[in-house]
Formats: C-alpha cells, structure tokens, sequence
C-alpha cells in the first residue's frame, strides 16, 4: 500500500480519492475548498493544510484540477516539485492543453521527478464506481509504476504514447463526446416535438444505430434515467464550462495541425452560448435546453 497524496477534491477528484482509501492506500488531502477536505478526512485521509504540506512524505501525488492555469500554478509558480521526495511519482489525471502537460512533465524531469498525464474518462459516475479510463502519456516505466495505482481507480489504463499523448487522446475523445451529447439532445428533442415519449425512443435510439454513450449511460432528457444529472437539475456531473473548456483544446490542436473538425467547432460554439446565457455550471447534458425551453 502507498502513501498517496490527493490534490483536488472535486465532482472526480472526491470519489477517485475514496477508492484509494477503500483499496487500503494511506491518503493525505487537499482542495482550496475546506469541505471537501473534510469530506474526505471523514472517510480516513489526513487532511492537509495545504498542497505542500499534502505531498510531505508522500510516494505518489495525484492532482485532479479544472484546467492548464491550475496545473501551471500549482506545479510551476509554487513551491511544490520542491517539496515533492525524488523517488515519487506524480500522476496528473487534469484533461489539460497538451503543451501545458508536456512543459510541467519536462520541468518536474529536469528536478528529477517522475511525471505522467493520466486524464480519465467515465464521468462521476465511473469515478466513484471506480471504473475509470485512464489514457496515459508519459516513459512506459512510469506508466508501469502508476498501473497499481490506476486500478484501483479504474477498469480499463492505456498508454497513449510520450509526455502530452494521453492529453491529445482524451481531447479527441470529448469532441466527439461534445458532439453526441448535442447530436443525441437534438434528436430526442426531435422526437418528442413530433409526439414521441423521450423514454420510448431513448430505449429505441440505445438498442438501434444510433445509440452512443449517452442513450446508453447518460440521457440528457429528465426523467428517463433516474442516475443521470439530467434527472437530479443537471448538477454535479461534467459541467458545460469544462466541456467548453475540452473543446477549445480541441480547436487549438487543430489549429496547430491544420485540421479541419467543423462539428468539433459546431459544438464548441453551442456550448459557448449554453454557458454565456448563463449555465456554465450545470452538467453539459443540459445543452438539451438549447432545443426545448422546457424539457418534461
Ligand atoms: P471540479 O471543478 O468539480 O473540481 C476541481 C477541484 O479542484 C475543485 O474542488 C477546486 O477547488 C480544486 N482546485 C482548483 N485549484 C486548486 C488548487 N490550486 N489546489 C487545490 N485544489 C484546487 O472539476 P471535476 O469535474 O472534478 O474535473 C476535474 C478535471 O477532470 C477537469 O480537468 C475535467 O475536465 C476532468 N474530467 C471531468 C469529468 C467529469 O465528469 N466531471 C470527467 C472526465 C474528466
């Protein structure tokens, strides 16, 4: 078992941290925000006062933050790589501009320090289930060592490549989850504007061509999955900001390779006015709200 410090306590971070206390690791916490240390200190962990004093003895550190400025501040304006022991591993599971992972991995390198990107997919409810994908970039002996680690949190740990490459992976991933999110939202309201019951064709839509991960796992429409943010307000879950956020690394990427992705833009577009009219964080399946004003 290892001695772990977890660093950013949120919608993903909370739950991932819980299966590695229940998986028998010794945990030492931190988030800006002192409830969900407390949460978790509820649950067994230290809680620490703050990121530094979280990494103190630690083997292995986790960071799980919103985006690229929070990772860069953390690792590269503060104290931290100092205080981190040279023998861990630190494990930045943050979907996050590939740039900026490859610029934190090299300089935690040149202070010899162990570093991979290891972003996940799955939502909360495969955080807390513990079924993540974790898509790696990063030395294949790092990757190695973080595997035990990985599976406690998760079901299914890829190498993608080099530093940065589990970063380029999972933005190719949630555009494509940005735009089926709109795409499903769009038919479903489609649907029910013609007279059909969201429930009816979501059953029809899951077990025919259309379906993708959300008729199976994630409906956008009210009430036709109980578990899903659709059915709780759209709270918790994968806020519109940070889809937002996944999608304009996408389109930097593109921009940077001359590659066209004009549904990825499409997409990124919609989500931007979602969140300008004011729903930045309520979870992205509410862009479903873009085609009905009330959805039943
Ligand atoms: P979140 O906003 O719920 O949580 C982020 C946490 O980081 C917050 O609790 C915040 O207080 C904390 N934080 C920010 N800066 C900090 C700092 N300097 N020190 C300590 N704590 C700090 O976000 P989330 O939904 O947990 O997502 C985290 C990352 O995972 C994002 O990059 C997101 O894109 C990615 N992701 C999210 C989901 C999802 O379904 N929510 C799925 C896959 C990937």
């Amino acid at each position: 078992m290892s001695s772990i410090a977890f660093i950013g306590l949120g919608n993903m971070g909370a739950p991932m941290a819980n299966n590695l206390i229940k998986a028998g690791h010794s945990l030492a916490v931190y988030d800006l925000v002192p409830g969900a240390v407390n949460s978790l200190a509820d649950a067994g962990a230290r809680p620490a006062t703050s990121a530094t004093d979280a990494v103190k003895g630690a083997e292995v550190v986790i960071t799980m933050l919103p985006a690229s400025k929070h990772v860069e501040a953390l690792y590269l304006d503060s104290d931290l790589l100092s205080a981190i022991d040279p023998a861990a591993l630190i494990i930045e599971c943050s979907t996050i501009a590939p740039d900026s992972s490859r610029k934190v991995a090299m300089v935690a390198q040149t202070r010899g320090l162990a570093m991979i990107d290891a972003p996940v997919s799955g939502g909360t409810g495969g955080a807390a289930a513990g079924t993540l994908t974790f898509i790696v970039g990063g030395e294949a002996a790092d990757f190695a060592r973080a595997q035990p680690i990985l599976q406690n949190m998760g079901k299914n740990i890829f190498h993608a490549g080099p530093a940065g490459a589990g970063q380029v992976a999972k933005i190719c991933n949630n555009m494509l989850l940005g735009i089926l999110m709109a795409g499903t939202s769009e038919a479903l309201a489609l649907g029910v504007a013609n007279g059909l019951d969201p429930k009816v064709l979501s059953d029809i839509i899951a077990k025919s061509s259309g379906r993708n991960w959300a008729t199976e796992l994630y409906n956008p429409w009210p009430g036709v999955m109980e578990n899903a943010p659709a059915s709780k307000g759209y709270a918790g879950g994968f806020g519109v900001d940070l889809m937002l956020k996944d999608l304009g690394l996408a389109a930097e990427a593109a921009l940077s390779t001359r590659s066209s992705t004009p549904l990825g833009e499409l997409a990124r577009n919609m989500y931007s006015l979602h969140s300008g009219q004011g729903h930045g964080k309520l979870d992205f399946s509410s862009i479903v709200n873009l085609y009905v004003h009330k959805p039943s």
